[in-house]
This record gives C-alpha cells, sequence and structure tokens, in this order.
C-alpha cells in the first residue's frame, strides 16, 4: 500500500477532515494524521478541520488547533477526508470540492467505492483510525500519534468488543500501547466516563423505550424539549443505542433524537441479522452492517413505521 507521504509528494497546503457530528473514531484518525503530518512534513502548510470536538478529546495533543470556520477561501493542493464520504464533510466540503488531489480514508461500506481520486476505503477495518496507521511510516510514529489513533479504534469498536475487532486490529493495538501512554486512563476519560446528566438521559431513554416484532426491535428517542431540559449536545446521547442493543432477545436497536420540528437523527445497531447498513442507506443515510445511521422527516411514529417495515421485511427474509 502507497504511504500518505508518497501521496503528498509535491503538495505544499494540505487540509484534512471527517464527518460532521465527530466521533472518537473520526476525530482519532483526523488527529492522528495531523499530528503525524505536522512531524513528516514541518514545511507544509496542514490544516484539520472538524466540528467542535468534544471535551472528553482534550487529552489529544494540539487538538486546539482544529479549525471548525471554514470561512477562508484557499484551495489546498491535497484534501484527506477521512472516515466519511464527501457528503457528510460539512463546510469542509468546500475545500474538497476545489482540492487538486483528494485522498479518502475509510471503512463504511456505504463508502465501497471512495469519493477521492486516491481511496483507501476497507469495509473490513475496524476503523478509519486503523487504516490511518497503515498509511504512516513506522519510525515516524510517537506516543501522541499513538495515542490518537488508540482512542479511534476503541471508540469504534467499543473497547474490542464489536465484531469489526480483527486480529490485525489488536495487532495495531498492541504495537500503539507500546508506545506508553496511560491507556487504561485513556479508555475511562473518553469512553466509559459519562457526567451525570448523561446517565439520566441514557435512563430517561431506557425507561421510554419501547419493545415490538416480538421483542426483536426495540426504539426510543428524546426529543427536543427533554434535549433542553439537560442542556444536552449530541455527543451527550452517545451510548444510549448501544444500551438499547444489549438487551436480551433484541436484534436490531434504534435510537433517535429530535434535531428539528419534523426531523429526526436516528442510530441503529443489529446484532448480525439486520443489515442496518442497507435500511439507512435507503434513507439517504449510511454505515456499517451492525451500525449505521440516516436522518428522517416526520415525527416520531412516521420514522418508527418507515424503519420498521425494512427491518421486518430483513427479520421475516
Ligand atoms: P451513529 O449511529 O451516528 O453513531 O452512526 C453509526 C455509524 O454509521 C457510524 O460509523 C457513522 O459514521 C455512520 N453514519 C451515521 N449516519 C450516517 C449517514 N447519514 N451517512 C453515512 N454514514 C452514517
Ligand atoms: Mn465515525
Ligand atoms: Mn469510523
Amino acid at each position: 500500500m502507497a504511504k500518505i507521504l508518497e501521496e503528498l509528494k509535491g503538495a505544499r497546503t494540505v487540509a484534512i477532515s471527517g464527518h460532521v457530528r465527530p466521533d472518537g473514531d473520526c476525530i482519532g484518525s483526523c488527529m492522528g494524521l495531523y499530528l503525524y503530518l505536522k512531524k513528516a512534513l514541518p514545511e507544509v502548510r496542514t490544516d484539520i478541520y472538524l466540528e467542535q470536538p468534544s471535551r472528553i478529546f482534550s487529552c489529544i495533543d494540539r487538538i486546539e488547533e482544529v479549525k471548525t470556520d471554514c470561512s477562508e477561501d484557499i484551495v489546498y493542493d491535497a484534501f484527506i477526508a477521512v472516515d466519511t464520504a464527501s457528503d457528510r464533510l460539512g463546510a469542509a466540503e468546500k475545500y474538497f470540492k476545489t482540492a487538486k488531489r483528494t485522498i479518502n480514508v475509510d471503512h463504511h461500506i456505504s463508502n465501497a467505492k471512495g469519493c477521492g481520486q486516491i481511496n483507501h476505503v476497507d469495509a473490513a477495518a475496524s476503523s478509519a483510525s486503523e487504516l490511518v496507521y497503515d498509511l504512516m511510516e513506522e519510525e515516524l510514529v510517537d506516543a501522541s500519534i499513538a495515542k490518537a489513533i488508540y482512542i479511534g479504534i476503541i471508540h469504534d469498536t467499543g473497547v474490542f468488543q464489536y465484531s469489526n475487532t480483527s486480529p490485525r486490529t489488536l495487532m495495531t493495538a498492541a504495537k500503539l500501547i507500546s508506545y506508553g501512554f496511560d491507556f487504561s486512563r485513556l479508555i475511562d476519560e473518553t469512553f466509559y466516563e459519562k457526567t451525570y446528566v448523561q446517565n439520566q438521559i441514557l435512563g430517561r431513554a431506557l425507561l421510554e423505550s419501547i419493545l415490538f416484532m416480538d421483542g426483536r426491535c426495540i426504539v426510543s428517542a428524546i426529543d427536543r424539549k427533554t434535549m433542553d431540559f439537560y442542556n444536552a449536545a449530541p455527543g451527550d446521547l452517545d451510548g444510549i443505542v448501544s444500551q438499547l442493543r444489549i438487551i436480551k432477545g433484541v436484534e436490531c436497536a434504534i435510537f433517535m433524537y429530535q434535531t428539528g420540528p419534523q426531523e429526526y437523527k436516528v442510530s441503529m445497531r443489529s446484532n448480525g441479522r439486520v443489515d442496518v447498513a442497507a435500511v439507512a442507506s435507503y434513507f439517504g443515510g449510511g454505515g456499517h452492517i451492525r451500525a449505521a445511521g440516516c436522518t428522517l422527516q416526520g415525527t416520531y411514529y412516521d420514522c418508527i413505521n418507515n424503519l420498521s417495515l425494512h427491518i421486518e421485511k430483513q427479520l421475516e427474509a
């Protein structure tokens, strides 16, 4: 596999970006790559664009250098889209569109072809972070870079628990922890630790969840009013859908939160029998077979009806 430094040869300006509402893998892979390019190519102007990362990621070195403002008019020599296709880059998509060279590093099955001129897309990879690491020269990796990549991997594998964890994932993780950062504390601080309010919302979501299709599906939603009451951001809802998925007998879990008067952001998780990437893709979203998302228009009941039709068809097949 050609290494990223070869692909950037001659570039004087490089931009890195990931998807909107960035998760741990998105932030870890983008920041890992950013730290690596800053070190390997000090004369190159490398910029990183992301929506404001959650405070839990402040343990990543130089995260304060993330640019959230895309108002500058600049044409980059190279743009690297990580953990996403170009349609979910948000405001940074404008730089992707004008960049002279585009590179895509992703592991979403819904982006199998890749959106760049050069593509490193592998749906079998646990995370974009795992793929980013493979594009690095090992001798240039240091503890800061390793830490960022490690965070990405633990987030997308649920701390090496989900079925996307492979021998390659664990071998990469083994190399990463040899750089000597406090991985145990990192896992607690970025993955398991929840604020009191986050736990209260999780409690609400569990209390108000509804089982259907003979207990094979579960749905729960948080509306705008409740989010305002708890002063919650979308990131405060992370982990709710995972908790719904592990309920005994459940094949498919749906969690939604309201993003507009008639709009919901949907997260789906499957235990294997339902391909939720296919369901999400039908509604214009995407993701992985066991974890996917989309945005739906309509009332809470419209959303459930639309999703359950597709899920039922798969469960009955
Ligand atoms: P989420 O439920 O938002 O945590 O997303 C689960 C997985 O699906 C993640 O890998 C997301 O990157 C992906 N995903 C979520 N929403 C979309 C979307 N609208 N389009 C493509 N992929 C998505
Ligand atoms: Mn992601
Ligand atoms: Mn990912």
